[in-house]
């Protein structure tokens, strides 16, 4: 079947959301210090007390680019950690979501990388068939905050299990990883940023033009329920940071009518925040997949039509 997912256009920029599959998380461990009486009403347990992520990328097709923003967990992991992580690819894969746009892994030029966790960076490289590892998008080139780097060849104790090096030595080995500092605006329109209370060197992504901005938001606001200040995972390093950032990144997409890409909410793609009160909720909001094409159903709005689908 094939699986239509929401795209826009703002400016140059096609922007596409791309499902990858999902994954299982422990729930008390992405709410951190809520109450599972609460995050157990949106967000149900299974047995294991596990709660449903998606792993949600993006691809913008602009200045003649096709920017792929992580992308997954991909096919790696040991079948032991597939089943402790609940890795799901039956219903969508980095290249079954390319497919539908009409493209192949090859076609995608770069790849910004929010952080080296395995489950946003996972699909950055592949075992082939002599066993040896290589970069999964074979004519990208990688980006990604020399922090995070450094986060990740030596890890702190509690992060070490998702920094995972054949995600990402086999970029540096193969000289097509690009380390940033800072924010920077690498192509008109699209820029990145820093947000370091999840982990250190994270980056995140905005992209704007006339019809309106988006933000990529990765692990800041990992689904719809953490728009609440409060509401930050236990796997974040920094928790008072992740409240200051989420409360200034919120507060500038707010006055913007932006829309977010929640990377891993189950169900929503995209969604425009709203003040209430001292916090934060949303407004409009577009299902990750929607069942009828999207020139059919324009997303609402500041954001303007969608842009026609290709497949
Ligand atoms: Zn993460």
């Amino acid at each position: 079947m094939l699986r239509l997912m929401p795209s826009l256009t703002l400016g140059a920029w096609r922007i596409h959301t791309l499902e990858t599959g999902f994954l299982w998380l422990d729930g008390g461990a992405m709410f951190g210090s809520v109450p599972k009486p609460l995050w157990s009403r949106t967000n149900p347990a299974d047995e294991r007390n596990r709660i449903r992520l998606a792993m949600r990328c993006l691809l913008l097709e602009g200045e003649g680019r096709r920017v792929l923003v992580d992308d997954g967990a991909g096919d790696k992991l040991s079948p032991k950690l597939a089943d402790i992580y609940g890795i799901e690819h039956h219903e969508h894969t980095l290249e079954g979501s390319l497919g539908s746009l009409g493209l192949g892994v090859e076609d995608v030029t770069d790849v910004l990388l929010t952080h080296l966790h395995f489950d946003h960076a996972g699909g950055s490289t592949r075992r082939e068939a002599s066993g040896a590892l290589a970069p999964r998008l074979p004519r990208a080139r990688y980006y990604l905050q020399r922090k995070n780097w450094e986060n990740a060849v030596a890890p702190n104790p509690r992060e070490r299990a998702s920094y995972m090096p054949e995600n990402f030595q086999p970029l540096m080995d193969a000289g097509v990883l690009t380390l940033w500092e800072g924010e920077r605006s690498p192509w008109p329109g699209l820029e990145v940023f820093t947000a370091d209370g999840h982990t250190r060197g994270q980056q995140l992504v905005r992209v704007s033009g006339r019809e309106g901005t988006l933000y990529f938001v990765a692990d800041l606001i990992p689904t719809a329920s953490h728009v609440r200040i409060p509401y930050v995972m236990g796997y974040d390093v920094a928790a008072i940071e992740t409240m200051e950032e989420k409360r200034a990144l919120l507060r500038r997409a707010t006055a913007e009518g932006a829309w977010i890409c929640l990377e891993h909410d189950p169900s929503v793609a995209l969604a425009r925040p709203v003040a209430e009160g001292d916090d934060f909720g949303w407004g409009e909001r577009i299902a990750a997949t929607s069942g009828v094409p999207a020139e059919r159903e324009p997303i609402p709005g500041r954001a303007g039509p969608a842009a026609p689908r290709r497949a």
